[in-house]
């Protein structure tokens, strides 16, 4: 393909961006960048009832955050001049004409409206993803394209910043496929070439009802707030409705753009399951080197306003072999999951330490100094090298009597990890500090 394709995103301040949006700015990238060609992002603002400015500062952070940078961007309203210029030059030429009818709610006055000619008659055109689509356009009549001379609607604006910009390749939601034979009516009344369309399936729920912001929290914001990667989103989303053809699921952007084809994507709705789409999350944290992510979790951590606790450092691996998100892992720290890595812990009582050993308290005394014992001379000090001491001792005397105490001794917690790993986290001293205290109470 020659490399003046322009593709183009033109999102809408009207909320929280959708993850839909973000699927839809993906293929665009994707496909400009296979081709050479222009990625462009159009703020479509000119609604000004259901628009807001912080909308669209939040969906150039948005873009931004997941690196789906624009080559070009601008803002709908800047063009309203020159959409009014090709309005009045439509009607100069009599492919639109001004017509004076009554109001719609009020039949006592009248109103200036512009109306397109309509041939009547199919347009068909051709979508990449569903193929030939041809839809009768003769029940449109010669359709409304402007509220006054001056005051184009919404669909001309589109078409005219499409016409304008050179877009090549419009690739959108399927919502978007009814206005499309409107819109080829108007943009080759205005005399600009026709693009390539492609229809991306809807995104829908487990239920399969649209995915929507409100009912199942489907925006960029939300999931962001949840602590996911923004690669994983985007490797998470093309495969959304694209089928790679292999069993390969784990692609970076680049390997996108050589791999990706719009030919493969389904016509049929994707269902989002957000289990899916962290388990794609935890891949990407486990590549992280652990600096970067003991890094970002702390960002993380402390833009939720809560503190990073001082032992993060040495539960990192732990946490990020459990937590699939950023937020699971906040969660288990607020929870008090690692809660034995403060310095101070509860003191158990006697009777926790005896309640799991299912052994007198004497027993329990003498395999908590067998313990110390083994470990006392014990070099590297890891969860592996003291379960290689320990459990064979455990497994000979049983295992509740020997493990559950020190489990509780090292924990001060009826629920926790297992002793190995927290011995290992502790450390030598204060393991044995803490076997040693345990001791003592009984
Ligand atoms: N502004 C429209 C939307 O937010 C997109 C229009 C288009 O892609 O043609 O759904």
């Amino acid at each position: 393909m020659s490399n003046n394709v322009v593709t183009r995103v033109a999102p809408s301040p009207t909320g929280q961006m959708h993850i839909g949006t973000v699927r839809t700015a993906l293929f665009n990238y994707i496909f400009a960048k296979q081709n050479g060609g222009t990625y462009l992002v159009r703020i479509e603002d000119t609604d000004k009832e259901r628009n807001r400015e912080e909308w669209v500062d939040d969906i150039w952070q948005d873009f931004q955050w997941c690196a789906l940078t624009p080559d070009k961007k601008y803002r709908q309203s800047e063009h309203v001049g020159r959409h009014k210029e090709l309005l009045h030059s439509l009607v100069n030429s009599d492919k639109a004409y001004v017509s004076k009818e009554p109001k719609k709610d009020d039949a006592s006055q009248t109103v200036e409206v512009v109306r397109l000619r309509n041939p009547g008659g199919k347009v068909t055109f051709t979508d990449l993803i569903r193929g030939e689509v041809t839809i009768d356009t003769t029940e449109l009549g010669d359709f409304v394209i402007a509220r006054s001379i001056d005051d184009p609607l919404y669909h001309f604006a589109v078409v005219a910043d499409d016409g304008d910009a050179g877009v090549t390749h419009v690739i959108r939601g399927d919502d978007h496929i009814s206005n499309t034979p409107r819109q080829i009516l108007i943009l080759e009344a205005l005399g600009f070439q026709r693009p390539v369309y492609a229809h991306l399936p809807l995104i829908l729920a487990p239920d399969r009802s649209k995915l929507s912001k409100r009912k199942h929290g489907a925006s960029l914001e939300n999931y962001r707030g949840q602590g996911f990667l923004p690669e994983a989103i985007l490797n998470y989303l093309a495969l959304l409705g694209w089928n790679p053809g292999t069993e390969k699921e784990l692609f970076t952007l680049d390997e996108l753009i050589k791999e990706f084809s719009l030919e493969r994507v389904h016509k049929a709705g994707a269902v989002f399951d957000i289990e899916k789409m962290k388990w794609f999350n935890h891949e990407y944290t486990k590549m992280l080197s652990l600096e970067e992510y003991e890094k970002q979790l702390s960002v993380f951590i402390e833009s939720r306003g809560e503190t990073v606790p001082p032992y993060m450092p040495a539960i990192c691996t732990e946490l990020r072999n459990r937590a699939q998100t950023y937020g699971e892992a906040a969660n288990f720290l607020i929870d008090g999951e690692f809660s034995f890595m403060e310095e101070t812990i509860p003191t158990p009582t006697t009777d926790l330490l005896l309640k799991g050993a299912k052994a007198s308290a004497e027993a329990v005394k003498t395999h908590l100094q067998a313990v110390l014992e083994l470990l006392g001379n014990q070099e590297g000090f890891t969860a592996d090298s003291v379960k290689e001491l320990v459990f064979p001792y455990a497994t000979e005397k049983g295992r509740a009597s020997v493990l559950w105490p020190m489990r509780v001794a090292l924990s001060g917690k009826e629920k926790s990890p297992d002793p190995f790993t927290l011995a290992g986290l502790l450390g030598k001293e204060r393991t044995l500090e803490r076997i040693e205290k345990a001791f003592q109470l009984l």
